[in-house]
């Protein structure tokens, strides 16, 4: 497939050509359901004119019938551009394509989707991922130029790395979350997920920037980067040591080759260990849960999509929440009632909050000595359908991505290696605050090295 650079140099007149291409090549890849559409039959949903980029079924386009992939939103339709939509349209980009997504952003293998399975492009029996799994299966199957995605905990660097793509999750606060469906609040950003580090850059550039209508956006002038990466530069990057015992034996050796390839190629590597990640796990677990219980209140059937038809109102809230959640979705729900509510406040809640701010002092302390961190995405590579039937099983999964959400530091997921099956390996570079530049320096060397 072209990519994101190249098709954005192409003549106007080829992008029709470009885009009937792209149609044709999705109703032939009808099996790999990372389109909403390849699993609806229905046409491929489009809006304004420039290069086709697939878009995440949680992200508002105007007209569009936007879901989460939940039963609660079926049939509402966007009533305006989330804020990263009017940015793509003003630089030549078009929406194109919703792809699935675990319902609500809530999962890490995109099983949980209303509409149904979407497929690993490298092995029909393996998960793509989540929650993003349908952008990354778009972009590594070849029916998408580039993707949005949205990554609360790694739902966009996970998917990513079972695809064999780049996904890029920004510092929070850098892209607005204006027009995305809420998850927790404090953790969603919106990012690229491309065929290469180069591709991310230039789409993070196009989607970044401050939003008045987004309290939680930063007022900083964006600074371009895509136009200023290095992968010369020598970098100090620290390895987390601990971390690699919990990692799968091919997941663990891929990402060692990968470290002696970057000191062997000039950067500096420096040795730490980080908080055990069954505590990420945990706040993570109770942070986003409370949040997602709040947000996810205003799908009471009276203002958005599916309402059950009901005798009264209390009936008509039951009815529709009931009809309308999936399984894991009331689960967190739940989670999230209970750690909020007045006598398990302190007990939970609050004690997230004090490990949430232990875990970003440990991210600064080591950023003190380096300027990247490079760990692993997942503790293995894509796993098969059904496997993780215990949700506590599903949520360790998680155990690599978390912390980074929790911090709101930039990160981005890139393929390291394959396994002895012929599954795609990803690592991550963790950056500091708002040094997306150096994430991108780091992330091209070694995406040069490994060529
Ligand atoms: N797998 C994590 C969860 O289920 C992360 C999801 C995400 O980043 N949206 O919450």
């Amino acid at each position: 497939m072209i990519t994101l650079k190249e098709a954005m140099a192409l003549p106007k007149e080829e992008i029709a050509a470009l885009k009937q291409d792209l149609r044709q090549k999705i109703e032939a890849k009808k099996d790999l359901g990372a389109y909403v559409e390849q699993l609806t039959g229905s046409e491929i949903a489009e809006f304004g004119e420039g290069v086709p980029i697939a878009v995440k079924d949680n992200i508002q386009v105007k007209g569009w019938n936007v879901t989460s992939a939940s039963n609660i939103l079926q049939g509402y339709v966007a009533p305006y551009n989330a804020t990263v939509i009017d940015k793509m349209l003003a630089n030549g980009l078009a929406p194109f394509g919703r792809t699935n997504m675990d319902e609500f952003a809530m999962g890490s293998s995109t099983e949980t989707s209303f509409y149904g399975k979407t497929r690993n492009p490298h092995n029909p029996d393996r998960v793509p991922g989540g929650s993003s799994g349908g952008s990354a299966a778009a972009v590594a199957g070849g029916i998408a130029i580039a993707a949005l995605g949205s990554d609360t905990g790694g739902s966009i660097r996970q998917p990513a790395a079972f695809c064999g793509c780049v996904g890029m999750k920004p510092t929070y606060g850098k892209v607005s979350r204006y027009g995305l469906g809420a998850y927790s609040s404090s953790l969603d950003q919106i990012g690229p997920i491309t065929q290469n580090v180069e591709d991310a850059a230039i789409l993070y550039d196009i989607i970044a920037g401050h939003e008045p209508k987004d309290s939680t956006s930063v007022n900083i002038p964006h600074k371009k980067v895509s136009d200023k990466i290095d992968p010369n530069r020598k970098l100090t990057i620290a390895v987390i040591d601990n971390y690699m015992e919990e990692a799968g034996e091919e997941v663990r050796n891929a990402i060692l080759n990968a470290i002696k390839a970057l000191e062997d190629a000039g950067h500096k590597i420096v040795h730490k260990n980080m908080i055990n990640s069954k505590y990420d796990v945990a706040t993570y677990y109770i942070i986003a849960t409370a949040e997602a219980s709040t947000n996810l209140s205003r799908y009471d059937g009276v203002r958005y999509g599916n309402r059950a038809p009901s005798e009264n109102l209390k009936e008509m809230y039951l009815k529709t929440r009931s009809e309308g959640f999936g399984e894991e979705v009331k689960r967190r729900i739940l989670l999230g009632t209970f750690v909020l509510s007045s006598g398990y406040y302190d007990a939970y809640y609050i004690k997230a909050q004090k490990a949430r701010h232990l875990i970003k002092a440990q991210f600064e302390s080591i950023f003190e000595e380096a300027d990247l961190i490079f760990m692993p995405v997942s503790p293995t590579p894509a796993f098969a359908f059904g496997s993780k039937k215990d949700p506590l099983e599903m949520y360790l999964s998680d155990i690599y991505t978390i912390a980074v959400n929790l911090a709101g530091l930039p990160a981005i997921s890139l393929p390291v290696g394959t396994s002895s099956d012929g599954l795609p390996i990803g690592a991550q570079f963790v950056a500091k605050a708002f040094d997306e530049q150096t994430l991108f320096d780091g992330a091209s060397s070694l995406e040069n090295i490994l060529k």
